[in-house]
């Protein structure tokens, strides 16, 4: 495996095993940082979201940064999100305003961000409608070209069932929370059934998980660093990966994955962790 291994996505297209997540990086500066050492340490993935609001700072530091890496738009895979303030009408003018934002001709991967709509009590039924009406703009925005992949993110195995029974376009990819403590077998089943690329995201419990006893011995074991360890326990078995930091050493850090193997004992000690923990939001109430 090198540094650029990837997965194919149902729309043919190669989307790299790790990615680099923005939540929580703000301000040009900050953003042009950390952007310029994940460009530097290999990432050619980005995950941002309109709710992040770093569209535009991503956008602008990318511009700038890839000619420096001797990179085109083509050489980077670029993923945002609908903000659940935009379900269903606003959808479309959503989206556009994104690729828009990002001041690219089109986004490689967009996904409805949240099953919920903002505004709408979990339990209400419009929830269901809105994400329907969503996917119709992303569909056409689809085959416009503006946006290469649709898919979907916090969706539940019975947001999937509904959505893979009605669609017209197949989602590409299931983006959820997924570590050692939140395995997420359902979903994965439907995904892999349905030939839906499943995505990790909080890989690190958001920087807790690292400090799990378990976590660091099995790093200790294997001279690597319990974030390595983290991600390389997704990376292994097939799924991808958004690890987040404004940290220029700690960014290298969780690029550096594919010059070691988790041995099975090990694999099987950090799933054993799964007591269905999360560490980010849970959609399990919205209908
Ligand atoms: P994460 O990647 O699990 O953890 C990030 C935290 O871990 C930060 O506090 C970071 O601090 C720390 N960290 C990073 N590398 C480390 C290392 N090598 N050793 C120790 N600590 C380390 O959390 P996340 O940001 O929640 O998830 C990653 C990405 O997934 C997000 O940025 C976003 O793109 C995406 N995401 C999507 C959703 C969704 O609803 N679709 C939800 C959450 C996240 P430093 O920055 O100081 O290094």
């Amino acid at each position: 495996m090198s540094s650029t291994s990837s997965v194919v996505l149902n729309t043919g297209v190669s989307m790299p095993l790790v990615g680099f997540g923005t939540y929580k990086l703000c301000g040009s500066e900050e953003v042009y940082i950390a952007v310029d050492a994940a460009l530097q340490a290999g990432y050619r993935a980005f995950d941002t979201a309109a709710v992040y609001r770093n569209e535009a700072d991503l956008g602008r530091a990318l511009r700038d940064l890839l000619p420096k890496h001797g990179l085109t738009r083509e050489d980077i895979f670029l993923t945002s999100k609908l903000g659940p303030k935009d379900q269903g009408e606003r959808a479309m003018e959503a989206a556009l305003h994104s690729v828009s934002e990002l001041g690219m001709d089109y986004i490689d991967l967009y996904l409805i961000h949240w099953p919920g709509t903002q505004g709408v009590a979990v339990g209400d039924p419009c929830n269901q409608g809105n994400r329907a009406g969503s996917w119709v703009a992303l569909e056409e925005l689809h085959a416009q070209g503006k946006l290469r992949a649709i898919g979907v993110s916090n969706y539940t195995p019975a947001h999937m069932k509904t959505l893979l029974q009605s669609c017209k376009t197949p989602p590409a990819l299931l983006q959820v929370e997924f570590h050692p403590r939140l395995c997420q077998t359902e979903l994965r089943r439907v995904c892999e059934e349905q030939g839906v690329c499943f995505q990790a995201y909080s890989s690190l419990g958001k920087g807790e998980l690292v400090k799990h006893p378990v976590v660091m011995e099995v790093a200790k074991g294997c001279e690597r660093t319990p974030a390595q360890v983290l991600l390389r326990w997704a990376v292994q078995q097939g799924v991808p990966v958004l690890p987040k930091s404004s940290n220029t050493t700690r960014i290298q850090e969780n690029m550096a994955l594919f010059d070691f193997s988790l041995a099975a004992a090990a694999v099987e000690r950090l799933t054993a962790l799964d007591d269905g923990h999360k560490y980010c939001w849970d959609p399990s109430e919205v209908a």
